[in-house]
């Protein structure tokens, strides 16, 4: 019989033997196949089609203002007393000036995020780069200025914070001129605009300049078009399951629509506006929440229609197949060697090259690329990091066989464990850190490539309890119905709120009854009814995970 052996296994046993292999890559072949399918060939943009809203990206250097000019931005629209009201946060937003509309992708401003801004870039017409006008060009002026320049958009550089007194708007001209962005005053091409965020100057002049460069640029798409988009950013929602905004990029997409995203796929059920308004359907440069994919989507996945559910479901299912094969983002050196984060400092000082191998579970594709990213900045030549595995969603059994199996220490990032996989990680001994603070995370691994992990509070797991049915009680609140599968719940303990693996509430355990008594404590095996104190969105199915603190002493 033949078998199937997966990458993963042919690399072990590759290793085993001591033989060299490569793996040769299909996805581009079967990618050409599977759009065949979905009848999709680049379709040109007729020249008459209708214009389009330009989709503009905000970068630069962390601190020089890129989130308070892109709120700045949000609140013209609302001062402008549009209907819609305040704009929710979904990833990106549209405003009307004079009459022209742009749509902006509201990236977050940290640093860790350069792998979504680098993709911003990929979906974006233009770019808008502020520098601060008192720090001037700065190593991430000169990133943003590279990732616009590869993607072959135009810059218009904002340059913010006038305001300030030691501002050099002169200087900064030099600098750009410098990096062959010669400001229109200096007898350039290049657009500047002195704006200051905080005071809320040059904001309009600002955005009458980006809808004249987007008159030049000229964009079109054809609305009436099979729509076709980009997934900017997606997420498992507590009561909404599998969000992802998308930004249409051609022809228009509808409710009722069959989709598919990546390796997701599934009917539109709904589209939410970017002032949480729900809507039939979303033109071109639109960005809108979709809800009725069958799972998350990755963030830069193309969404496409599909001419039918049926085919739809089967593209999905074909790259979903092949994502498991070869493995959401892994390593090709990250099997050899590696070491678990408490010995890697033995190892560097050993002189020896130390490979730290981890596997990286995050809620969200965001958050995952935000943490291997910084990860990534804490690399030196003799300390690798390789990331056996990247994946959102719980910390599954599969995370901890392949950790065991390559020695590696597994990082969850607003995830925890499913119980069977705590249990097996124990046997195992691979060791699960869990973080909420993307700093703290960073610090730790920091500090343990320098021999200082800091003594480590273990959070024991003390009990679990599934919820099954919701009571409502008047004056109380919302009662969780549960039955405690492990442990022991008790009452006062610390909770953490877990739905699909995801933490979505951390608190603890207010009441605790067993039929109308109130107790102490409930073994496994029993009903209960637990109250926590001011979380209400209680769901069937939930598990309530208890736990305290402990600190365990390193050896
Ligand atoms: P980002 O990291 O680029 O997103 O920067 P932020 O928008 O978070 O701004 C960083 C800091 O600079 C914040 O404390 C802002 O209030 C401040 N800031 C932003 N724009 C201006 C400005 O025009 N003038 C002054 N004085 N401060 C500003």
């Amino acid at each position: 019989a033949t078998q199937t052996l997966s990458d993963d296994m042919i690399e072990l046993f590759a290793a085993e033997i001591g033989a060299e292999i490569s793996l040769i890559e299909q996805g581009e072949e079967q990618e050409v196949e599977l759009l065949a399918l979905l009848e999709i060939d680049e379709e040109e943009i007729p020249e008459d089609a209708p214009g389009r809203p330009p989709i503009i990206t905000v970068m630069g250097h962390v601190d020089h203002g890129k989130t308070k000019l892109l709120d700045q931005i949000r609140n013209a629209k609302v001062a402008d007393g549009e209907a819609g009201g305040i704009t929710q946060h979904i990833g990106a937003y549209q405003i009307v000036k004079d009459g022209s509309v742009l749509t902006f992708i509201d990236t977050p401003g940290h640093e860790a995020f350069t792998t979504m801004r680098a993709r911003g870039a990929e979906s974006t017409d233009f770019v808008v780069l502020v520098v601060a006008a008192d720090d001037g060009v700065m190593p991430q002026t000169l990133e943003a200025i590279n990732h616009a320049r590869a993607a072959e958009v135009p810059i218009v550089v904002a340059i913010n914070k006038i305001d300030r007194e030691n501002a050099d708007i002169q200087k900064v001209m030099g600098q750009l001129a410098e990096n062959d962005l010669v400001p229109e005053s200096w007898g350039g091409e290049t657009v500047t605009v002195e704006i200051s965020a905080l005071e809320n100057l040059g904001i309009n002049e600002l955005l009458e300049n980006l809808t004249v460069v987007a008159e030049v640029e000229d964009l079109r798409a054809e609305p009436t078009a099979r729509a076709r988009g980009i997934v900017l950013e997606s997420n498992l929602d507590a009561g909404k399951g599998p969000v992802a905004t998308v930004l249409i990029q051609n022809g228009t997409l509808r409710v009722g629509e069959p989709v598919v995203a990546g390796a997701s796929w599934g009917r539109v059920r709904a589209l939410i506006n970017d002032t949480g308004d729900q809507v039939k359907e979303a033109g071109p440069s639109t960005p809108v929440q979709l809800l009725g994919l069958n799972e998350v989507a990755d963030a830069g996945d193309e969404i496409m229609v599909a001419p039918t559910e049926r085919l739809a479901s089967r593209v999905a299912e074909r790259r979903s197949h092949h994502r498991r094969q070869t493995g959401l983002g892994r390593d090709a050196h990250a099997l050899s060697g590696g070491a678990r984060l408490e010995d890697i400092f033995e190892q560097i000082q050993k002189g020896e090259a130390a490979n730290l191998n981890l596997v990286v579970k995050a809620d969200m594709h965001g958050s995952l690329e935000a943490v291997s990213e910084s990860l990534r900045k804490l690399e030196r030549e003799d300390v690798k990091l390789s990331f056996v595995h990247r994946g959102v969603g719980r910390i599954s059994e599969n995370d901890i066989q392949l950790a065991s199996t390559t020695n590696a220490t597994i990082i969850g990032f607003n995830v925890r464990p499913e119980r069977k996989a705590r249990d097996l990680a124990l046997e195992e001994q691979v060791e699960i850190r869990s973080y909420e603070v993307i700093y703290e995370l960073i610090g730790d691994i920091e500090a343990a490539m320098l021999g200082l992990l800091a003594p480590e509070y273990e959070e024991i797991v003390t009990g679990d309890a599934e919820v099954r049915e919701i009571f409502s009680v008047p004056k109380i609140g919302k009662i969780a119905g549960c039955y405690a599968t492990n442990g022991t719940i008790t009452r006062g303990s610390k909770v953490r709120f877990l739905r699909e693996g995801t933490i979505i509430w951390k608190g603890e355990v207010s009441s605790l009854k067993r039929f109308k008594e109130d107790v102490r404590e409930v073994q496994a095996g029993f009903e209960c009814g637990i109250g926590l104190s001011d979380f209400q969105d209680l769901k069937a199915g939930d598990v309530i995970e208890t736990y305290e603190e402990k600190e365990i002493a390193r050896t």
